[in-house]
């Protein structure tokens, strides 16, 4: 067996060794205790003191994890969850992983919202975006709609867990039942932006293991999601309600003279920490 003792900080060694060649040994100490805190429920100073033992079932289960990273299957996926926000969100095959980008603009629309707003968001996904404005602004009216049902179905455990109530809508985005929909004060969405041309300079984890559906769109009309968005939001969204959307880095102008081509005013676009051009907000007028 892989460990003489079945103490749970003699497996750190076991990691190291059969992962030291693929990952960073810093990165493999991150997911070493991110395993321990979501497998076993004990922090990494609670390991370190070493009194830890495991079953024999359990140190199957972690030599189980092991063979998975070797895939580079995401930690995310092989644990079944991620935080996001401050909130533990469920994710699978049928979910992306939340991204850091998308925290800001959490923040951002949190920088908007009043007591009692009705905020969509559209392409949910793992329902990161409305679980962490809920869960930040309890009175909040919120729904999302995504055209899968497994999503859905993943992101609706997620709000249980978070205890939050939220409306999910089934729905394809490009085929929207408008008069299912209600008014909504803020409209958010981080649809598919990704080209299938940037493809060739994608991860490898990214490209095997998260949805495509969630990912990629033509090359020949990058902007698919956000012209039938902000169509719709002409539709729904109350006079003077904002649009959110998370963009590709390189289309910002180009998703703003569409919206303003809309009608949308005070247009502003936004970088991501890594100062790359990544948020949109705007005013329906
Ligand atoms: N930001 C994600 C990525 O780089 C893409 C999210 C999206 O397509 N909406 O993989």
């Amino acid at each position: 067996m892989f460990t003489p003792t079945n103490k749970l900080i003699d497996l750190l060694p076991y990691f190291k060794n059969k992962l030291g060649a693929l990952y960073p040994e810093s990165e493999l100490e991150n997911l070493f205790y991110w395993v321990c805190d979501v497998k076993f429920g004990l922090q990494k100073f609670q390991v370190k003191q070493g009194d830890s033992r495991l079953t024999e079932s359990e140190l199957l289960a972690v030599r189980n994890i092991v063979n998975r990273l070797k895939k580079y299957e995401p930690i995310q996926y092989i644990l079944g969850e991620t935080e996001f926000y401050n909130c533990k969100i469920k994710v699978d095959a049928n979910t992306l992983i939340p991204r850091p980008e998308t925290e800001e603009l959490v923040e951002w629309v949190l920088d908007h919202t009043f007591n009692d707003a009705r905020i969509l968001d559209i392409g949910t996904g793992s329902g990161c975006i409305p679980i962490a404005l809920k869960k930040s602004f309890a009175s909040l009216e919120v729904s999302a709609i995504d055209i899968s049902t497994t999503a859905i179905a993943t992101a609706k455990e997620s709000a249980e867990l978070n205890e939050v109530n939220i409306e999910f809508i089934e729905m394809d985005i490009l085929d929207p039942n408008v008069e299912a929909l209600k008014e909504y004060d803020i409209i958010v969405s981080n649809p598919p932006y990704v080209l299938e041309s940037d493809k060739m300079n994608m991860h490898h984890n990214v490209l095997v293991f998260e949805p495509h559906l969630a990912l990629f769109v033509a090359d020949q009309n990058p902007l698919l999601f956000y012209k039938a968005i902000a169509k719709i939001g002409l539709d729904i969204l109350s006079k003077s309600g904002l649009l959110f959307f998370e963009i590709h880095e390189n289309y910002g102008t180009e998703t703003i003279e569409m919206l303003r081509q809309l009608g949308y005013q005070n247009i502003e676009l936004r970088q991501d920490m890594q100062g790359k051009d990544r948020m949109i907000r705007c005013t329906r007028v």
